[in-house]
């Protein structure tokens, strides 16, 4: 472990290092090679420090700990792993960063996770849907951490190693195993094996299979990008599963995020009576009731269920 304490003085590693590069320039002129290297394998040294003691405060005495408080300076922001090197004072940057993310809970996103993401939900990060990202890259998404992130990377990684099992499947387990949860995209590619459908698959829970998986954009303006939740265990009726994202959206949004028949907001959200909102067809569906927003309207999932048992005999999905 190189994760020693460093003393922390700029300056002097700053000077140690000019001096150094200035008696290189004697060894250019009239040294042979092997000379050349050995006196340059120091300024690797003073440069990891000087890049270590630049972060300062009470507790980064650690690798970790210096990303961890580089990181929280900038959340939010997408930050190289050449950064977090220089930063760490350490080459093996990207194994501390993956312990802040699954032993500690931190909810660091990787540059193949954030590619892999909705449109909007990039748009909303990084005012483009299209930024160019790279495997090395990370952003911190919230400054609170998780405590139960541990827990579950742990069953992550044992529905991962399932076989015979689709990514959609994988994913929708992972779900019900944590509902109410708040989930990272990055713990979705990780169940998905890696692979780049995981973003689709989880929508089309939503879209094609009626599960309440919400997002920023779809039910939970509150949840930071990046972040999904099962509101419940359960699909929605038949008749409402299949509603595309941009629709549900403008439903929600002309509705301001209100169950029509009782006022419902999710800011009245609690334990005892943990409901989220749902999109019903006026019209219903398999009747010919289109799929548009203005047939549409927002229901909390308790008002939703009162209307289906009072205005349909069509058997209720549980
Ligand atoms: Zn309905
Ligand atoms: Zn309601």
């Amino acid at each position: 472990m190189t994760t020693h304490s460093r003393p922390g003085d700029p300056e002097k590693y700053c000077l140690q290092l000019m001096e150094l590069l200035e008696n290189f320039e004697e060894h250019l002129k009239n040294s042979e090679l092997r000379t050349q290297v050995l006196a340059l394998v120091p300024a690797s040294d003073l440069l990891q420090n000087l890049g270590a003691s630049l972060i300062r405060g009470p507790d980064t005495g650690s690798a970790r700990a210096r990303i961890l408080a580089y990181m929280q300076k900038y959340v939010g922001i997408i930050l190289s792993g050449d950064e977090l090197m220089i930063v760490a004072g350490i080459s093996e940057y990207a194994r501390r960063v993956r312990e802040l993310r699954v032993e500690y809970g931190w909810r660091i996103l990787t540059g193949i996770t954030l590619k892999n993401m909705e449109p909007e939900e990039l748009y909303a990060l990084f005012n483009t849907d299209k930024p160019s990202l790279k495997p090395d890259q990370y952003i911190l998404l919230s400054v609170e951490q998780d405590s139960e992130a541990a827990y579950r990377w742990n069953v992550a990684n044992d529905i991962r190693k399932e076989k015979n099992a689709g990514v959609r499947d994988k994913i929708l387990k992972y779900f019900r195993s944590f509902v109410g949860k708040e989930i990272s995209g990055e713990e979705l590619r990780y169940v998905a094996g890696d692979k780049t459908e995981w973003a689709r698959r989880t929508r089309e829970l939503r879209t094609e299979y009626g599960w309440p998986v919400v997002t920023r954009f779809t039910g939970r303006p509150d949840l930071p990008v990046g972040i999904y939740v099962l509101e419940e265990d359960r699909q929605a009726p038949e008749h409402d599963r299949k509603i595309p994202d941009s629709v549900y959206r403008a439903v929600l949004v002309r509705d301001n995020y209100t169950c029509q028949d009782c006022g419902w907001t999710h800011e009245q959200w609690n334990r005892s009576d943990p409901r989220h909102l749902e999109a019903h067809h006026i019209k219903c569906h398999l009747d010919g009731g289109s799929n548009t927003i203005d047939n549409l309207t927002t229901l909390c999932n308790i008002c939703h269920d009162v209307r289906h048992r009072k205005s349909s005999p069509e058997p209720f999905i549980k």
